[in-house]
């Protein structure tokens, strides 16, 4: 969850010539995973599962025309994002425009010349592994490569919903460096940052069950949602992470509460009704964390109002 490889490009062919079909995907193929359908409906069904980059689109098909399909994938939240490439057997700049209008981003004429289709393709691949870069890049925090801020917020709606309508245990950790603000005077910014990645990193790697999600929540503080968890399983979580952490042995000779970087964990648990908020369950990590820090640090503290 808290890093993903950059996937294959997907790619979907929608003709409703076979003999169209078998030539694009020859000209494709080394491009990436090609999927195709000979109608506009089968076509748009396979893009909603598959959710290709480039889509192919042949205009002149009976029942649905390609202009009616591009309209729909442009109209469904799934496939919108898509790049839809007209291959039509019409030039000139009437259908031009008119491709471009229905939301195509590119036209390829009949008969398809190899060398032309291929770039045109290519072109738009590269368009939509930029977008997706920018997006995966927007989500994250430039210094610890977690999840930002923006981000949780995000998630902890989409969880909180969920949970609220399964009747689920949401769990939340709050996690603080102790005395960072010391470390970083004592040892300097970039020993600071240092500090920063390493812990994040750790916490990372120790927070990876599925859907759970760990984000930078602010200077030396982050956040973990934990899904279906309960507050005895939270605090479990916690504790972990005191280990995990205290066990890097990053030397801090300005903590008060041990010789090395050490965390403080606040968590909390709760069963979202209609009446709970989000801002509930976060106050009760909070109260949690600062308990944590007032009992000496370097532990984990569950809510008792969570
Ligand atoms: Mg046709």
């Amino acid at each position: 969850m808290n890093s993903a490889p950059e996937e294959q490009s997907r790619i979907l062919i929608i003709d409703d010539s076979a003999t169209s079909i078998r030539l694009l995907s020859a000209i494709l193929k080394d491009l990436g995973r090609i999927w195709f359908a000979t109608s506009g409906e089968a076509g748009i069904a396979l893009a909603r599962e598959h959710r290709p980059h480039v889509i192919l689109l042949d205009v002149e098909m009976p029942l649905m025309s390609g202009y009616e399909v591009c309209r729909v994938l442009k109209e469904t939240s799934e496939t919108r994002d898509a790049s839809i490439i007209f291959i039509t057997g019409q030039s000139g700049m009437e259908s031009e425009i008119r491709a471009l209008e229905a939301g195509a981003v590119d036209f390829i004429t009949k008969p398809v010349n190899q060398p032309v289709a291929k770039a045109r393709v290519c072109t738009q691949l590269n368009v939509q592994r930029q977008a997706e870069a920018l997006v995966r890049l927007a989500k994250r925090d430039g210094l610890t490569g977690l999840f930002n801020r923006r981000y949780f917020n995000e998630m902890i709606e989409l969880e909180f919903s969920r949970h609220q309508r399964q009747g689920h245990v949401l769990g939340l950790a709050l996690i603080d460096i102790d005395h960072f603000k010391a470390f970083n005077d004592g040892y300097g910014h970039l020993e600071g940052d240092t500090c920063l990645s390493m812990v994040a990193q750790t916490i990372a790697l120790a927070t990876q069950r599925p859907s759970e999600i760990v984000a930078r929540y602010g200077g030396e503080e982050f956040v973990a949602i934990l899904p279906h968890t309960t507050l005895e399983e939270a605090s479990k979580y916690g504790a972990w992470l005191c280990e995990k952490i205290y066990d890097l042995k990053i030397p801090h000779q300005f903590s008060s509460c041990a010789s090395v970087v050490t965390i403080s964990v606040g968590v909390a648990a709760l069963v979202p009704s209609e009446n709970s908020t989000i801002r509930q369950l976060i106050n009760a990590a909070d109260h949690a964390l600062y308990r944590a820090k007032a009992a000496g640090r370097n532990r984990v503290i569950a809510s008792d109002s969570g």
